[in-house]
């Protein structure tokens, strides 16, 4: 698709005009939307499906948020900002932003507060289960890898996600109700089923300047110009096969691409046509989600030498990520003990790869070298044992030696077992949205936010639940506020 952009010289009829043009009637956008409303500019808003949502309505909409938030405070945790931006910084590796992270990290308590102030409804309570979402309405749980090495050694660990009050796994389509209202209320002009072509830039007054937007409305291309600016929120590129495999190929290792079908990355190329950087490409959130049942974690992956790789108290996400480089076959070996309900609450789907009555048996039917699963299953025994797993540090909660009858699950890529992922690279930009240029300059006019723009979360095997739609509701607040003063705001 031709995402170059179109020189104003070329308008030839303006079909409306306003403020801050929002691009993306998702988290991200909606967030910017009543940011830009409220501080005082007319605003556009266009959505290329026939409703708003996009991928925040299919999520869970839990939301990573941390340094003492009310919630925290009311269940009894002393989270610290400190705490929270260390363990940011430190699970996203070399390519964690600082000043995206410390804004974020400060900024958590009050993010919480402002949602609140939108009718968004958070019930002070803990959900105190190892679990991939709280399907009671209750709020605060575990959704990173706080309590397990190397983090748990450096920096106190605390619940950050949280979960909306609601039963069940509905936090999203509430979160993006209550949020489409407030956008609503605000007098902004809702435009949807107009989706978003090219961007309109003006270079005769200087440098060149975004001023506008190409959309398609009823089938004809539409110009509608941006007095002050115009963000793009039109999430990541995870349903564009192409760009994946130019970018991103090792997450097509991964199996189920999530996300809404406009996830094309259309907001990344259009900003890329007039000059924006982009980082991080190449990398994604990509989960093995194997609890519940949470006594899975007592079980052991290995990999096609029959290694451990991993702590396996560690977040579904970070367990799925490194999977990704592995030898292949990798199976979960557990005890039929603690197999427990899998089969009726996981989401996993691996099928069983073997059984055994004794640890032989099981070997015997797994397509690992001859003697590598005994050996790993006996020193793994005698760590458990001594309640110390010297190698990988999985934490003492959940050591307990493998115990006869044995199941294995076949957690290999491709084999059955559900591996959804979804993209995490995208624009620079400044830690108010500005989309910044190949030579680091604010392009003017321009701001990006949500998965259309690189922001906190920047690594799969790092990733947190919550910290993408904390993310895009965060960004994509900034992005509008300094939409809507021009680009002057910090
Ligand atoms: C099943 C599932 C569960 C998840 N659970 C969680 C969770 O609990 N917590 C968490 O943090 N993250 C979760 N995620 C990830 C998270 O939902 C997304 O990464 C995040 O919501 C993206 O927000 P966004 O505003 O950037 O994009 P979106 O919410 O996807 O908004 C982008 C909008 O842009 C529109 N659009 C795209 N292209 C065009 C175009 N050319 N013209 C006009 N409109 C266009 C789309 O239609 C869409 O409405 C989950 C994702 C899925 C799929």
């Amino acid at each position: 698709m031709d995402f170059l952009p179109l020189p104003v010289t070329e308008v030839t009829q303006w079909a409306g005009q306003t403020d801050v043009l929002v691009a993306g009637f998702g988290g991200a956008g909606a967030c910017a939307a009543i940011e830009a409303a409220d501080s005082g500019a007319d605003v556009m808003i266009f959505d290329a499906a026939s409703g708003a949502g996009g991928s925040t309505a299919l999520s869970s909409a839990e939301l990573y948020l941390g340094g003492g938030t009310s919630i925290q405070q009311a269940t009894g945790y002393h989270d610290t900002v400190e705490a929270t931006y260390g363990y940011l910084m430190a699970s996203n590796g070399p390519q964690a932003d600082p000043e995206k992270t410390r804004a974020y990290a400060e900024g958590g308590a009050d993010h919480l507060a402002w949602l609140e102030s939108l009718g968004v409804a958070f019930k002070p309570t803990e959900y105190p289960h190892r679990a991939m979402m709280a399907l009671t309405d209750d709020c605060l749980l575990y959704t990173g890898s706080e309590k397990a090495w190397p983090y748990c050694d450096e920096f106190a660990p605390a619940p950050r996600g949280h979960n909306l009050k609601v039963e069940g796994d509905n936090g999203g389509p509430l979160l993006m109700r209550l949020l489409e209202a407030a956008v609503r209320q605000r007098g902004v002009t809702v435009a949807l089923e107009s989706r978003v072509l090219r961007l309109i830039v003006d270079d005769t007054q200087g440098p060149l300047r975004v001023v506008g937007l190409v959309v398609r409305q009823d089938g004809e291309a539409q110009c509608y110009r941006a007095n002050r600016g115009v963000v793009l929120c039109l999430g990541g590129f995870v349903m564009n096969a192409d760009m994946l495999a130019h970018y991103a190929p090792r997450l097509q290792k991964a199996t189920i691409p999530i996300g809404n079908p406009n996830d094309t990355g259309a907001g990344i190329a259009m900003a890329e046509a007039v000059g924006g950087r982009l980082i991080n490409m190449d990398e994604g959130f990509v989960s093995l989600p194997f609890y519940p049942p949470a006594s899975l974690t007592f079980g052991i992956l290995v990999n096609g030498e029959g290694k451990r790789f991993i702590n396996e108290d560690v977040y579904h996400g970070r367990a799925g990520t490194l999977i990704l480089d592995q030898p292949w076959p990798v199976y979960f070996i557990v005890s039929v003990e603690d197999y427990a309900d899998y089969e009726t609450v996981s989401y996993l789907g691996a099928p069983i790869a073997g059984t055994g009555e004794t640890l032989e048996e099981l070997c015997a039917e797994l397509d690992l070298p001859a003697g590598a699963l005994a050996r790993t299953v006996e020193a793994y025994n005698a760590d458990a044992a001594a309640a110390i797993d010297a190698d990988l540090h999985k934490q003492a909660d959940w050591l307990k030696p493998l115990k006869a009858p044995l199941v294995a699950l076949d957690c290999t890529p491709g084999h059955g077992a559900f591996f959804p992922y979804f993209t995490l690279g995208g624009l620079d930009t400044t830690v108010a949205g500005a989309v910044l240029s190949m030579s680091g300059e604010p392009i003017p006019g321009l701001f990006a936010a949500g998965r259309t723009a690189c922001g906190v979360p920047r690594r799969g095997d790092g990733y947190a639940s919550g910290s993408s739609v904390g993310d895009a509701t965060f960004s994509g607040r900034r992005a509008g506020r300094a939409a809507a003063m021009g680009g002057s705001a910090p």
